[in-house]
């Protein structure tokens, strides 16, 4: 392998890219927001290599410079830009972790004007709050508004002021419902063009995720708010040992099983040896190749993916190595390079056991598809004082079922699933068992359904 890519070696020292989650209620534009921002930075930069997904999108300082127009000049910043998660939700953003933090730096909250808060909206806002993450508030489908009337890439308060005076104040009359009810959450608020301090104020961006307008607005108050708060968590030494984050394991074609993962910190360069977190125990391989999208432009052939020599931190990257079938999604990512591979190891079980859920003598069993969704529902069931008995990643299997009748109290002889399937066997076995399966994808409802049972069994038994 040759250190010929500048790029790929950089010096210590460096500012690394903010990583960015999108949070929110269902239905309120969070993927459309994405895809308007990879669309974006598709169409404005030379980076047209999204569009083969690797669960994340950069975006260039100098594309957002073309993206924001006026609003930002790139002289302005040294960060390097801006990475998004591509997953939306904040079953993604708490299920990515770096070092027992969240992955992400900072946070949108994405909110329909017209619908308002709503459980969801209220669940990302406690998430955030639990994990100290700066965000800015996106006040989504502003052109919804009836007599909205845009006039092509004007910023957002430009457009809102030209708009009618009718228009203006629905308009207005929503944004400070929003910014009422993130003071009913606890957070001082304000539209985003009065915030003097972010960090003590959240901004609302009105926009519209469809159109793009206000995006502009919202990557600069993002980059903004990274510069002015950020900058010392962003020093890194990115020549160091690489660390990162899996966010999918997936199957590629060529490639076998593959990682796509966010490196957060230090290089993981092509042969290292790397350590990643496994369903059983920690994986030991060697990356065998680093792989970028391609852009649009350029793939003719089967082939989708550059291979690169190396990946600085901040970015995301698709890892194909031996040996990932076991790996699990949310788990660390170490390069050995010169230190101990026990050590390594170590370090990779010590995270990995952080991430796992305490569990009690007596209590239901919970199943969820990743770490982080894992423990997000713990968290809920904590708060509601719902003991857990036992708590795993994976689908729901027959032993699960056997855990479950163990328990004494007959409102524990329950599984909660979330994300998972159950498997045909232990549906069956929960049966004669009289064990009670909940599934469902969102937690507030799983945790609802399970409250709900829990009083009928109550009520039968007064
Ligand atoms: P998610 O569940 O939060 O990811 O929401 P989606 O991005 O899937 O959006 C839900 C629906 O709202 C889709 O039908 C979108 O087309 C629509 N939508 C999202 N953003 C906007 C917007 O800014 N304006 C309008 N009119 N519709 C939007």
């Amino acid at each position: 392998m040759s250190d010929s890519d500048a790029s790929a070696e950089p010096t210590a020292g460096q500012l690394r890219t903010p990583i960015v989650a999108v949070l929110g209620h269902v239905d309120h534009g969070k993927t459309t927001l994405l895809d308007t921002i990879r669309g974006s930075a598709v169409t404005e930069g030379e980076a047209g290599a999204i569009t083969q997904h690797i669960g994340s999108t950069a975006v260039p300082l100098d594309v957002i410079g073309d993206i924001a127009g006026s609003l930002v000049d790139p002289e302005d910043f040294d960060l390097p830009g801006l990475l998004f998660i591509d997953t939306p939700g904040h079953h993604s953003f708490s299920t990515l972790r770096s070092r027992g933090g969240a992955l992400a730096d900072i946070a949108i909250v994405v909110v329909d004007v017209t619908d308002g808060f709503q459980p969801q909206t209220i669940e990302a806002l406690d998430i955030l709050k639990r994990t100290q993450t700066p965000f800015v508030v996106a006040a989504n489908k502003v052109d919804t508004l009836p007599g909205w009337n845009p006039d092509g890439t004007e910023p957002i308060q430009t457009a809102i002021d030209r708009q009618s005076d009718r228009v203006e104040s629905d308009l207005n009359e929503r944004l400070y419902e929003i910014i009422g009810e993130l003071s009913d959450e606890g957070f001082s608020a304000d539209m985003y063009w009065r915030v003097q301090n972010f960090q003590n104020n959240i901004g609302v961006v009105p926009l519209s995720a469809m159109t793009g307008e206000g995006i502009p607005d919202l990557l600069t108050v993002l980059m903004g708010l990274s510069q002015r708060y950020l900058k010392e968590e962003m020093s890194i030494d990115v020549g160091g040992r690489g660390a990162g984050t899996v966010l999918e394991v997936t199957e590629e074609r060529g490639f076998g099983t593959t990682l796509d993962a966010i490196v957060y910190d230090g290089t993981v360069r092509e042969d290292d040896r790397i350590v990643v977190g496994g369903v059983n125990e920690p994986i030991v391989t060697e990356v065998r190749a680093l792989l970028k999208p391609k852009p649009l432009s350029e793939i003719r052939t089967e082939k989708q993916f550059d291979t690169v020599e190396a990946v600085a931190a901040a970015d995301g990257i698709k890892i194909a190595a031996p040996d990932l079938d076991d790996a699990m999604a949310g788990a660390p990512i170490r390069v050995v390079r010169d230190r101990d591979l026990e050590a390594v190891i170590e370090e990779v079980q010590a995270e990995l056991a952080d991430l796992e859920v305490g569990t009690d003598e007596e209590g239901v069993t919970v199943k969820a598809d990743t770490l982080g969704s894992l423990e997000a529902i713990s968290g809920t069931l904590e708060e509601e004082e719902i003991p857990i008995m036992h708590a795993e990643v994976g689908d729901v299997a027959p032993r699960d079922i056997r855990m479950a009748a163990t328990a004494d109290d007959p409102k524990h002889q329950a599984v909660l699933a979330f994300g998972v399937d159950v498997l045909e066997d232990a549906r069956r076995l929960a049966e004669q068992e009289d064990v009670d399966i909940f599934e469902d994808d969102v937690i507030y409802q799983l945790v609802e359904d399970y409250d709900e049972h829990v009083t009928a069994i109550e009520e039968a038994q007064q």
